[in-house]
């Protein structure tokens, strides 16, 4: 199996349409418009496959003209959250823009705690096997995400 990390050459850019025209999408599919704030914040975001803070989001896109506060960038990425196009990376107290194709909700994410990077595997035996042993604990889960914190490939050999 290949890494879930891109390769340092890949196109990014393909990465970046794909994730916008995605969004799109699932807005329109939820009923949700899009509003411009939500599409700087995911630009902020889609610079690269690293986790960034609230607060280096609004550097971002201070730093490319038109500025935003905190609280609307904080407005943005919860209703971007709430579509599964962001997600939320505890231990870097950080955001990360989804690179799932379809629907995500309960990823896994894969956290490179050296450069900050971010994969993402959505299994679905995974989360059905997460959902299972809730139920069974008589858990209400309210969030399945996971997160795994190590080293990707580059790191690892560096
Ligand atoms: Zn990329
Ligand atoms: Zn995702
Ligand atoms: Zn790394």
């Amino acid at each position: 199996m290949a890494s879930l990390f891109p390769d340092i050459k890949h196109q990014h850019r393909n990465c970046i349409e794909s994730a916008i025209s995605r969004a799109f999408r699932l807005a329109e599919d939820n009923g949700k418009k899009f509003g411009a704030n939500q599409v700087r914040v995911l630009e902020a975001l889609l610079q690269d496959h690293k986790a960034v803070s609230a607060y280096d989001i609004v550097d971002r896109i201070n730093d490319t003209g038109k500025r935003l506060q905190a609280v609307q960038v904080y407005r943005a990425l919860d209703s971007l959250m709430e579509l599964g196009l962001v997600h939320r990376v505890q231990s870097a107290n950080a955001y990360i823009a989804c690179t799932i194709e379809d629907e995500c909700r309960n990823p896994q994410l894969l956290f490179c705690s050296s450069c900050k990077r971010v994969a993402e595997l959505a299994s679905e035996s995974i989360s059905a096997l997460i959902s299972k042993t809730a139920k069974q604990s008589h858990f209400k889960l309210e969030q399945g995400l996971v997160e795994l914190v190590g080293l990707c490939p580059d790191c690892v050999d560096a």
